[in-house]
C-alpha cells in the first residue's frame, strides 16, 4: 500500500474527550472516528487490525472444529420472552417496533437464537456434540460507553455455541475452548491470564474470563502466587473471605474473553431436547465462548505502547514494515530502488506500506512510530552509493544497515519469529 492513498490522517494531539491511552492513539493514528456515543467507524489503518484479530481467531476455531455460520442482528421478542430475558435484561437491550410494530431487539448476544436454530436442526445424539460460532456486530447500550471502541455500543464479538447430550462432553468442549483461547491470545502476542469468574447476566455454572493485563484494565482480577488460583474480585469474594482476599496479589485486567458452561438454561426454558441411542428424549446442555474482537484491539495497544505511540505485536499490525525514502521526488534512482524493493516485498506477502508522501523524514519516521509498524527500511541517496539501506525495529535503540539485495529474505526472517 502507498501511503498518499490510505484514507487516514495522523493527529499530533488527540481529542480531550479522550481518556485512555489506546483511544488517544486510535484517533491519532487514524483507526477509528466517532460516529455518535460508543457508535465507531473503522478506517482502512483499523480495519486491517480488526480483520487480522478476526482472522486469527476464525482460524484457531475452525481448527477446535467450530463451524462458521452468521445469525441476524434483529431478533424477534418473541425468543427473548420464551427465555424470560425480555423482562430481565434491562435498557442495555435496545429494543425497537417494526411497521406493523411487532417487538424486536438488536441482538446484543445470541443464545436465544443458536438455541432456536439447534431445537429445530438437531434431531439425533448422533449429530453431538456441536460447535457453532459467528463474528458479528452486537448492540449493547451500554450505561457509559467510554474508552472509544473498549467499551463501545455498537461492538464486534465472535460467539460461539456448544450442545451436548451429557455434561462429560461439554466439559470436554470447555476444554478444549480453554486451550483454543489460550492458542488465540498467544498468537495475537498479549500477555494475559485466565479467571475464573462469575457467571453474570448470561446465567449458568461455571466460567472463566481471559483478561489482558494493563494498568488501565476496569476489571481487578486477584490471583495466589502459591497456588494456581485466579479469580475476577466478584468471583474471589463469593469464594472466600475478606482476610483470604487479603492475603491475594492482585492486577488490574480487560476482559477480551469469556467462556461459560450454561447447562440446560436455555435448552429448558426454549424446549430444545433430542433423542439419545436408546431413543430417549434428553434436555440438551450448553456453553458459550465470547471475544471481543474489537475490544481486543484497544487492550492490545493499552498493554503495547510507549511516548511515540503504538507498538503491535507483528501478527496483528496493520503494515508489518514501512518504507521510508528520504528525498525520493528529487531523486529518479531512489525513487526506482524503492519501487522496485516494495513491488518484491508485495509478491512476497508482506504488508508493506510505502512514504509516498513528499514529506520531511522527520515527519515520516514519527508517523511510521504513532501507527506502530513493528519494522522499517529508510532509503537514502548515500545508503544506495554503497548498496544498503537502513533497519529498525520499532522498540530498537539503535538502527543498522542492511545490504538491499538481502532486504526481503531480513524481514521475512523477523516476522516469521
Ligand atoms: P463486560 O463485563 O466488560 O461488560 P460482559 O461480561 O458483558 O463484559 P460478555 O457478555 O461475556 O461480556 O461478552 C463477551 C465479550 O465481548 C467480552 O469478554 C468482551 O471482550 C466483549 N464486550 C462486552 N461488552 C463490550 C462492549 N460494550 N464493548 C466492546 N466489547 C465488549
Ligand atoms: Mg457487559
Amino acid at each position: 500500500m502507498k501511503l498518499s492513498k490510505l484514507l487516514t490522517a495522523t493527529l499530533r494531539e488527540a481529542p480531550t474527550d479522550a481518556e485512555v491511552i489506546s483511544h488517544k492513539l486510535m484517533l491519532r493514528a487514524g483507526m477509528i472516528r466517532q460516529l455518535a456515543s460508543g457508535i465507531y467507524t473503522w478506517l482502512p489503518l483499523g480495519y486491517r487490525v480488526l480483520k487480522k484479530v478476526e482472522g486469527i481467531v476464525r482460524e484457531e476455531m475452525n481448527s477446535a472444529g467450530a463451524q462458521e455460520i452468521l445469525m441476524p442482528a434483529i431478533q424477534p421478542a418473541e425468543l427473548w420472552q420464551e427465555s424470560k430475558r425480555w423482562d430481565q435484561y434491562g435498557p442495555e437491550l435496545l429494543r425497537i417496533n417494526d411497521r406493523h410494530e411487532r417487538e424486536f431487539c438488536f441482538g446484543p448476544t445470541h443464545e436465544e437464537v443458536i438455541t432456536d436454530l439447534v431445537r429445530r436442526e438437531v434431531r439425533s445424539y448422533k449429530q453431538l456434540p456441536i460447535i457453532l460460532y459467528q463474528i458479528q456486530t452486537k448492540f449493547r447500550d451500554e450505561i457509559r460507553p467510554r474508552f472509544g471502541v473498549m467499551r463501545a455500543r455498537e461492538f464486534l464479538m465472535k460467539d460461539a455455541y456448544s450442545f451436548h447430550l451429557n455434561d462429560e462432553s461439554l466439559q470436554e468442549t470447555y476444554e478444549q475452548m480453554y486451550k483454543s483461547y489460550t492458542k488465540i491470545f498467544t498468537r495475537l502476542g498479549l500477555e494475559f491470564r485466565a479467571v475464573i469468574a462469575d457467571s453474570g447476566n448470561i446465567g449458568g455454572d461455571k466460567s472463566h474470563e481471559f483478561h489482558v493485563l494493563a494498568e488501565s484494565g476496569e476489571d481487578q482480577i486477584v490471583f495466589s502466587k502459591n497456588t494456581n488460583y485466579a479469580a475476577s474480585l466478584e468471583r474471589a469474594s463469593v469464594d472466600l473471605g475478606k482476610d483470604e482476599i487479603s492475603s491475594l496479589e492482585n492486577a488490574r485486567g480487560i476482559e477480551v474473553g469469556h467462556i461459560f458452561q450454561l447447562g440446560t438454561k436455555y435448552s429448558s426454558s426454549m424446549k430444545t431436547n433430542c433423542l439419545d441411542k436408546h431413543g430417549k428424549s434428553v434436555n440438551l446442555i450448553m456453553g458459550c465462548y465470547g471475544i471481543g474482537i474489537s475490544r481486543i484491539v484497544a487492550a492490545a495497544i493499552e498493554q503495547n505502547h510507549d511516548e511515540k505511540g503504538i507498538i503491535w505485536p507483528t501478527s496483528i499490525a496493520p503494515f508489518q514494515l514501512a518504507l521510508i525514502p528520504v528525498n525520493m521526488h528529487k531523486s529518479v534512482r531512489l525513487r526506482d530502488a524503492v519501487i522496485s524493493l516494495y513491488n518484491e516485498l508485495s509478491v512476497n506477502d508482506i504488508d508493506v506500506l510505502l512514504d509516498d508522501r513528499n514529506e520531511r523524514p522527520g515527519v515520516m519516521f514519527s508517523d511510521a512510530e504513532l501507527v506502530g509498524i513493528p519494522h522499517r527500511f529508510v532509503f537514502s541517496e548515500k545508503g544506495l552509493d554503497a548498496g544498503e539501506i537502513e533497519y529498525k525495529g520499532r522498540c530498537d535503540k539503535e538502527s543498522k544497515n542492511i545490504q538491499i539485495k538481502k532486504a526481503t529474505a531480513f524481514i521475512k526472517e523477523k516476522i516469521n519469529v
